[in-house]
């Protein structure tokens, strides 16, 4: 039989790097509570058209890298449906924006999610088929002051205080305007008009985007090409007088709040809904895959899927990077050793003795794990030698557990880390195992 393994660009998360997983969601949610954000769930899978129309069909996701299906109808009053594995959270927390009015409460509603995420790519090191992203989200009605400056100022803040209290140092954020969709009609034009003497110079992608869709230029990865588009155009020089205010004023409160950024006018969004503020965060210890995070402002998402006007801004990181670049700066987790072994000590050949060592055993065990403690059990079969060298490799101490302890009450103690043995009563050996170990 052929032996069965997780599919390519699929991975098993063991221990102990899942502590690592845990320590940064555990951080990612303490921190956004602080900045008053609830978690969301949405599901897994999600009809084909949502990320249609709220991811867009000219994005490289939707075109090709969703996993898609027909799924089968089970009874006469089911019709097939297109459904797909969610490539990214916006489209579905917008959904879930509109399907329960949340912006009927006239407020703005934050949410983050944590959760995977699927998209058929050439698999590598950063770039997965599943992987798992962090995002949060601001939606509301503009009257509760979903489109001001200050939303896209305050998500930058939280995420640099975020990717500061993970432990990730050296991050970059860098930021653009795209500004509003007629801006960035205008600016194609711009582009469009300043490619013509120059993109027959260009690699064969960019002289087709110069006459399809300028803008993807930007987006061009050959070295040749970037002295080239070094000196087209900015869109910034595009923007109209209410985005290039809004733009100064997300700049103004960054510099106030002292989150330092780098301008980079190539980063761009190719959606009509797409507006404003765009983003990502990078950092250098992450190679060719370099970006922790991206986001931006939508304000016309919701309406492209169906609902009302509600602008937002959000974001999505990339949890498998953020462990990535984490066990580059050495923060990875060794594997902790648990506070004490319980080492019953039995007679392999005495089946009643070992039942009744092996079930003090568990009891003991029990006692301890109840106090708090971290604890590993033996069994009452391992030879002496065997419990100390298994007790060696995952626990700090071992508590040894034969007939004379149990009988006495009073339990042997060795600390590995100081080689001292000593003779403990059960009734402080709880307090005793919490104490840190000897030098
Ligand atoms: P990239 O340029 O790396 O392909 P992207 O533009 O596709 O990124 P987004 O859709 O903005 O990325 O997703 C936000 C974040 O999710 C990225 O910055 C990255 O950290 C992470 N991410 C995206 N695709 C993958 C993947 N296939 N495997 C692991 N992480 C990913
Ligand atoms: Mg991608």
């Amino acid at each position: 039989m052929t032996t069965l393994k997780a599919v390519r660009g699929t991975r098993d998360l063991l221990p102990p790097e899942t502590a690592l997983w845990n320590r940064i969601e555990a951080t990612a949610c303490a921190v956004f509570t602080r900045y008053n954000f609830g978690e969301i769930r949405t599901p897994v899978f999600e009809d084909t058209a949502l990320f249609a129309r709220g991811v867009g069909e000219e994005t490289d996701i939707v075109s090709k890298e969703m996993y898609t299906w027909e799924d089968r109808a089970r009874a006469q009053s089911e019709k097939p449906q297109s459904l797909t594995l969610r490539p990214e959270n916006t489209a579905g927390v917008v959904r879930a924006y509109i399907e329960h009015k949340l912006g009927e409460t006239g407020q703005l509603q934050k949410s983050y999610y944590i959760g995977p995420q699927f998209r058929r790519e050439r698999p590598q090191k950063g770039r997965y088929r599943q992987f798992s992203q962090i995002g949060a989200e601001v939606i509301g009605p503009p009257s509760a002051g979903s489109e001001s400056p200050l939303r896209d100022a305050e998500v930058l803040e939280m995420l640099a205080t975020l990717l500061d209290e993970l432990g990730i140092t050296g991050w970059t954020l860098e930021i653009n305007s795209v500004g509003s969709s007629a801006d960035r009609a205008r600016y194609n034009e711009v582009l469009r008009e300043a490619l013509i003497p120059i993109a027959p110079k260009m690699c064969v992608d960019c002289q087709r985007r110069a006459v399809t869709n300028p803008l993807r230029v930007l987006d061009c990865k050959v070295p040749e090409d970037q002295p080239i588009i070094d000196t087209l155009p900015k869109i910034v020089d595009s923007l109209d007088y209410a985005s290039k205010t809004h733009f100064a004023a997300v700049l103004a409160a960054l510099d106030a709040a002292g989150v330092p950024y780098t301008r980079n006018h190539r980063l761009v969004r190719g959606l009509d809904y797409y507006t404003r503020t765009t983003f990502e965060f990078t950092h250098g210890g992450l190679g060719a895959q370099n970006s922790l995070l991206g986001g931006g402002r939508y304000d016309g998402l919701s309406e492209a899927i169906g609902g009302p006007k509600a602008p937002g801004i959000g974001f999505a990181m990339g949890e498998d990077r953020l462990v990535l670049t984490l066990q580059a700066l050495n923060q990875g987790s060794a594997q902790p050793r648990v506070d004490a072994f319980v080492a019953p000590l039995g007679d392999a050949k005495d089946e009643a003795a070992l039942m009744r060592i092996n079930a003090a055993a568990l009891a003991l065990a029990r006692e301890l794990r109840r106090a708090g403690l971290s604890i590993e059990l033996g069994d009452g079969s391992f030879r002496l030698k065997k419990s100390f060298e298994t007790a060696d490799k995952v626990a700090r101490r071992i508590v040894i557990l034969g007939e004379d302890e149990l009988q006495s009450g009073i339990l042997t103690v060795k600390d590995f880390s100081s080689g001292t043995q000593t003779k403990v009563p059960r009734a402080e050996l709880a307090t005793h195992l919490s104490q840190p170990a000897a030098k």
